[in-house]
């Protein structure tokens, strides 16, 4: 398989996780998202995931000075020496600087989505607790349960509506910045993330030549 350094841009409700996921199957290579993995020490209550909650439910970003230990600290393990694919990460321009002194990517994909359509696909995003499957509550028969394991699911708690609009807030005010970092990097692609899933992930690989 293809080895490559991969980064996902883009705001939240993009399709950065689905897509990722896809990507990293075709590929063989890890998907690191940094939202899951603050999740999961939040889960956990680890001392980095009480200190990360409340960023996280307020909406901004966790300081660079937790993110990117965290992350450097990932990307070190075994299975990153193939490549790799960052999903919620660089977020500031600090974390681009970072990340380009430990290992610059070899594609950006920015999948973008205007505003409008983020809000609904936030607010109706649930997520099976067992199996992780992500779903939209439009697309389900019954909207309480997991169609694949029957599980009840659960709204993020920063998917609440007055959340979504800070994180909105903050991804214009910080991570958008990095659409011009990268273009001057040489290394942008750009993607339209409102067509389907299917024609984004065709695009995605077009984009990468694969
Ligand atoms: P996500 O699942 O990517 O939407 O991330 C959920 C939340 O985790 C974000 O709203 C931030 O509060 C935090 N987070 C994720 N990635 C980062 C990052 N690279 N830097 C700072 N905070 C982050």
């Amino acid at each position: 398989m293809k080895e490559l350094r991969l980064v996902f841009l883009g705001p939240p409700g993009a399709g950065k996780g689905t897509q990722a996921t896809r990507v990293c199957e075709a590929l063989g290579i890890p998907h690191i998202s940094t939202g899951d993995i603050f999740r999961r020490e939040i889960r956990e209550k680890t001392p980095l995931g009480v200190e990360a909650k409340s960023y996280i439910d307020a909406g901004g970003l966790v300081p660079d000075s937790v993110t990117n230990g965290m992350v450097m600290k990932r990307l070190s393990e075994s299975d990153c020496k193939s490549g790799f694919l960052l999903d919620g990460y660089p977020r500031t321009i600090e974390q681009a600087e970072v990340l380009d002194s430990f290992a610059k990517p070899d594609a950006v994909i920015d999948i973008s989505v205007r505003d409008e359509k983020l809000m609904s696909r936030l607010t109706g995003r649930r997520e099976c607790p067992e199996c992780g499957k992500v779903f939209h509550i439009s697309a389900l028969a019954d909207q309480e349960k997991c169609p694949i394991c029957g599980a009840a699911l659960v709204q993020r708690d920063d998917d609440k509506p007055a959340t979504i609009r800070s994180r909105l807030d903050t991804y214009h005010a910080q991570t958008e910045p990095l659409i011009a970092y990268y273009k001057a990097a040489g290394t942008l692609h750009e993607v339209d993330g409102e067509a389907d899933r299917d024609n984004v992930f065709k695009s995605i690989m077009a984009e990468l030549g694969i």
